[in-house]
């Protein structure tokens, strides 16, 4: 379990990480090249490329995907998520 914090939230509660569609996804791991924080890993058989460890994906970040040409990568709608952080901080400040 991660303990940073991304804007006083606790990162594990943001769901913010990439989402691999496997209908697109030809494996050519060129998201898992680019990205230095470990946040895919590499599979045998039929999925060979995982979203391992979410937390490690920074907030709000997207670049890997514009490595995968099949467009296979997708995130969660940005304002929506920001909106989701301060409902999660006015939570954690009430505490
Ligand atoms: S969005 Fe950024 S941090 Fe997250 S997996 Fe892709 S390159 Fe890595
Ligand atoms: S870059 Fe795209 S096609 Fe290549 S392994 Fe990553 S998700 Fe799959």
């Amino acid at each position: 379990m991660s303990e940073s914090t991304f804007m006083g939230v606790p990162r594990e509660r943001i769901p913010w990480y990439p989402v691999i569609d496997y209908t697109k996804c030809n494996f050519c791991m060129e998201c898992d090249k680019f990205c230095p924080h470990k946040v895919f890993e590499r599979n045998e058989g039929e999925r060979k490329l995982v979203v391992k460890n979410k937390e490690n994906c920074v907030v709000f970040c997207r670049a890997c995907a514009k490595t995968c040409e099949p467009d296979a990568l997708s995130f969660p709608n940005k304002q929506e998520t920001t909106a989701l952080i301060k409902q999660i901080r006015k939570e954690e400040e009430a505490k």
